[in-house]
């Protein structure tokens, strides 16, 4: 479960981004954040993994206060956060395998201990995994001859693979056409449910946030204007 009271980030700036967040996850619930350029979503998703510091507020997972970690331990928090992204950053020279395997080193340590032989539990998880994303025919290939939504196929088993309590995920359609799009949020959401895992979506299209997600959340200047279920939302955020 996913904890955020009271989140505010003003930039050095001015900006006042964020002001007085406050919203509770359950596990496998997948929000959906919506909200027009400049309202805070992308702020918010970085204040959970602190790459951006909250001016005040706190975030808890699962009971750890995340926002008042620093050093090793927020490494190991941030461990147990799966980020997916727009534009997937893999490894484009890697195989689909390698890739998800990096999931479990962690991004940062990834380079240094790349030529350690990985154990074959690992190996047996990652495979599962690329599986469940429909993967497991291209298990070999390196990424850079994956199309997109393929790509983020890989992104989302990458995420899966550090095993996280977790899912932050920034605009995941946003390099894809409509049908993939549908696929991939289908895809994120069945597998959220099937392992009670929450997520954050930051979805500029609203259309996909209301079929897909189970909780729309809206920003607006910083401020939760909208917090329901998909079918109560009438009008844009
Ligand atoms: P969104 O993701 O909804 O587009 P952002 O979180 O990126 O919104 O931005 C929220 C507000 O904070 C905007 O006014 C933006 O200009 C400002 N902002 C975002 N990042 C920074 C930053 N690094 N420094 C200063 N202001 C920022
Ligand atoms: P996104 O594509 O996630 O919305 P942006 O293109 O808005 O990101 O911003 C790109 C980078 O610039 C981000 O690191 C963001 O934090 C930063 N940024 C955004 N708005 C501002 C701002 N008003 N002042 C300084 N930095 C900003």
């Amino acid at each position: 479960m996913l904890d955020i009271i009271a989140l505010n980030k003003t930039y050095r700036t001015g900006d006042r981004a964020l002001d007085d967040v406050s919203l509770t996850l359950p596990k496998g619930q997948v929000v959906g954040l919506i909200g027009p350029s400049g309202a805070g979503k992308s702020t918010l998703i970085r204040c959970i993994n602190r790459l951006v510091e909250p001016s005040a507020g706190e975030v808890r997972l699962n009971g750890t206060a995340l926002t008042s970690l620093s050093g090793q331990g927020l490494r190991q928090a941030r461990r147990r956060i799966g980020m997916i992204f727009q534009e997937y950053a893999l490894v484009e020279r890697l195989t689909v395998m390698e890739n998800v395997l990096s999931g479990r080193l962690g991004y940062v340590s990834f380079w240094r201990s790349f030529t350690r032989r990985f154990p074959g539990r690992d190996i047996a998880r990652a495979y599962q995994l690329l599986e469940r994303v429909g993967l497991s025919d291209h298990v070999d290939k390196r990424a850079d001859a994956l199309s997109g939504g393929q790509r983020q196929r890989v992104g989302i088993a990458r995420a899966l693979e550090q095993e996280p309590e977790l899912l932050l995920v920034d605009e995941p359609t946003a390099s894809l056409d409509p049908r993939t799009s549908r696929q991939i949020m289908r895809l994120l959401t069945e597998i959220c449910r099937e392992n009670e895992l929450p997520a954050i979506v930051n979805i500029h299209d609203v259309l996909l946030a209301k079929q897909f997600t189970d909780r729309i959340i809206g920003l607006r200047a910083g401020k939760v204007v909208f917090d329901g279920r998909p079918e109560e939302l009438t009008e844009n955020v």
